[in-house]
């Protein structure tokens, strides 16, 4: 892991949490992206080399959704960068750890992602993300 890419922020509603994050922040959300591979609407913020992503639900009944409706708005999960995403999970495979699917999917922003399984991180939901070139 060579940084925190970008941490994600579940909220019930992108148009009142991206003007919140705008004053918190002190940085314009600088893209709006739909990934329809995870049903969910993304905005991003730059805040120095990391991103702050904010997540909405496309669905009702999907995983944002049921994720506020647990624990409420807040945070989802943190993103590592890596340079070789393959070469990352085999590694990590070989510590015995479990990811929620192991075929890196395209994610936002351009991104190959894979997600670390919660019940091997201690409950935090870890993404490792490679830069697709
Ligand atoms: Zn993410």
């Amino acid at each position: 892991m060579h940084k925190i890419e970008h941490i994600a922020i579940a909220v019930k509603s992108l148009s009142t949490s991206i003007p919140l994050f705008e004053k918190i922040l002190g940085n314009p959300c600088y893209k709006i992206e739909e990934v329809p591979s995870e049903r969910v609407k993304t905005a991003f913020f730059q805040t120095g080399e990391s991103k702050v992503e904010l997540l909405e639900g496309m669905d009702p009944e999907g995983v944002i959704a049921k994720f506020i409706e647990k624990k409420g708005e807040g945070m989802h999960h943190i993103a590592f960068g890596v340079h070789d995403i393959m070469k990352k999970i085999d590694e990590l495979k070989k510590e015995g750890f479990e990811f929620i699917s192991e075929i890196p999917k395209k994610g936002a922003d351009n991104k190959l992602i894979v997600f670390l399984h919660p019940k091997c991180t201690n409950g935090v939901l870890i993404e490792l993300c490679q830069e697709i070139e």
